[in-house]
């Protein structure tokens, strides 16, 4: 189950692996972007713990609605209105609960996918972080409990297969069958957020 505690630890250890690797996520985007990706993620995963660390939550849903607020007005690009979107609707579809069960937090990444899909008109394949969240949210409906090792191994799978594909949404897309052969940077930072949390949940 997830507590406001373990809410708390998963954004720690997300924003550490952000931090920690920044220069690596913003060389992925250097190749099929702007290369600030890592940039981005690191500033507003920073202002994240800055909100975090003198707040207290009665749920996990607050805690979460916090993050999405700050990643909305801290993080410029595509990725901060989408992530800020993402928290949102994880948030929302949590609301009054005390500790989140496996069930809630499936339902929480289908709300989120639904409010990325909306946001960012991208589907499958497209070359985006959804290519991480669709089949990780595909394989936490499909195994109750949740193997939290395979949900991390997933999520990896999901992140490297980004690799192949031709980009059809943001930056990425401009560059048409050049974009094919790199890894997508949202998909890495994705795959941090999911990684993060299976180390939580175990
Ligand atoms: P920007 O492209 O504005 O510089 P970032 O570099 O921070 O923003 O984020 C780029 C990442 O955002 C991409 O690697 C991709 O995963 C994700 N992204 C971009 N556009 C979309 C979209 N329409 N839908 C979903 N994800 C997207
Ligand atoms: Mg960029
Ligand atoms: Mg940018």
């Amino acid at each position: 189950e997830l507590t406001v505690k373990k809410a708390k630890l998963w954004m720690e250890a997300l924003n550490e692996k952000i931090q920690k690797h920044k220069e690596y996520l913003s060389e992925l985007d250097q190749a099929i972007g702007d290369g600030d990706h890592g940039v981005n993620m690191a500033r507003g995963f920073q202002e994240v713990m800055n909100k975090l660390s003198d707040a207290d939550y009665a749920t996990p849903s607050d805690l979460l609605k916090d993050v999405a607020m700050v990643l909305m007005s801290k993080v410029g690009g595509a990725s901060g209105p989408l992530y800020g979107t993402a928290f949102l609707k994880m948030a929302m579809a949590t609301k009054n609960k005390e500790k989140l069960t496996e069930e809630d937090l499936t339902l929480a990444v289908e709300e989120a996918i639904k409010g990325l899909e909306q946001r960012g008109k991208a589907q499958l394949k497209d070359k985006t972080m959804l290519d991480v969240w669709i089949p990780v949210h595909h394989y936490m409906k499909q195994n109750s409990p949740i193997d939290w090792g395979n949900l991390e191994a997933t999520a990896k799978g999901a992140m490297e297969a980004t690799k192949e594909l031709l980009a059809l949404k943001g930056r990425a897309a401009y560059l048409k069958e050049r974009s094919v052969g790199h890894i997508d940077p949202g998909s890495v930072s994705s795959y941090y957020l999911f990684q993060t949390l299976a180390e939580t949940m175990r």
